[in-house]
């Protein structure tokens, strides 16, 4: 029964667009560490009877669903942190949301409870349920598009069958690629596993936050598109320099962009 439960969510997540999907076990995802700062919490946080957490990922193909909106942060303050009255919208948050909900429904029509989230640790949860690898820039690297990926979970008191963690060494042979396409230094080199949550990128370097301060710095916007006083995409330097699912991204966006 848990099998046709977690075949059916697979089967509902594919016909709402997203390329990836697996299962992780809530109480092993809860003893992930996670940095501080960026609105985390535990599977437990958000259903004290949580049992499993499934974890969907969609193709982001288009620089545009990197798309940020906030509103003006008071000085100094952390970006991502729960900063009262600071308002922050993302695309991709917005788009994998909806579509996680809609697929919860297999699960509520099941007699389950549901709580659709990106806060918790999504991409320890995408690499224990086999989809991909930490990479050195930190995102989760699918062996078929890399890290051109993002992630949205569903925590549920189902039970269903766990996947078993992707093992595979997806950074080996590449060199550094992401390190040193990084215009601002941010990332320290050498491997993610390892390293206290927080500590690989440095976060007051990196661009992507910064851009959301309240008077981004001139030097920083030449490297992530500003639209509008305070709409932007986000860096994508490191991200798109990663060689890993290249191809297959290139040759999927050369389809969804042809002319009929
Ligand atoms: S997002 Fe940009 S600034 Fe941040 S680590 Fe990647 S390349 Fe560097
Ligand atoms: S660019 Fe290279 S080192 Fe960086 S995450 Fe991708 S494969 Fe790993």
């Amino acid at each position: 029964m848990s099998q046709e439960l977690k075949e059916k969510l697979r089967a509902e997540g594919l016909n709402e667009g997203f390329d990836f999907f697996g299962v992780v076990d809530a109480a092993e995802l809860a003893k992930v560490p996670f940095p501080p700062h960026r609105c985390l919490d535990t599977p437990q946080g958000f259903l004290p009877e949580a049992k499993s957490v499934a974890v969907f990922g969609m193709h982001v193909w288009d620089p545009l669903f990197n798309a940020v909106i906030t509103s003006v942060l008071p000085d100094g303050a952390i970006p991502f942190d729960d900063v009262p009255g600071s308002q922050y919208y993302n695309l991709y948050y917005e788009l994998t949301e909806a579509r996680a909900h809609r697929v919860a429904q297999v699960l509520r029509d099941a007699g389950y409870k549901t709580v659709v989230t990106h806060f918790v640790h999504a991409k320890a949860a995408a690499t224990m349920a086999g989809l991909g690898w930490i990479g050195k820039h930190t995102l989760c690297i699918t062996p078929q598009l890399g890290p051109r990926v993002r992630w949205c979970c569903i925590v549920t008191d189902a039970v269903l069958p766990y996947d078993e963690p992707y093992t595979n060494d997806l950074c080996l042979g590449c060199d550094d690629l992401c390190i040193k396409a990084c215009p601002t230094k941010a990332i320290i080199p050498g491997y993610s596993q390892g390293v206290e949550p927080g500590k690989k990128v440095d976060f007051e370097k990196c661009i992507v936050p910064q851009e959301m301060l309240a008077e981004p710095d001139e030097g920083w916007q030449k490297y992530a598109k500003k639209y509008t006083r305070r709409g932007f995409t986000e860096c994508l330097i490191c991200h798109d320099a990663c060689p890993v699912g290249k191809e297959e991204h290139e040759r999927r966006l050369k389809e969804y962009t042809a002319k009929p």
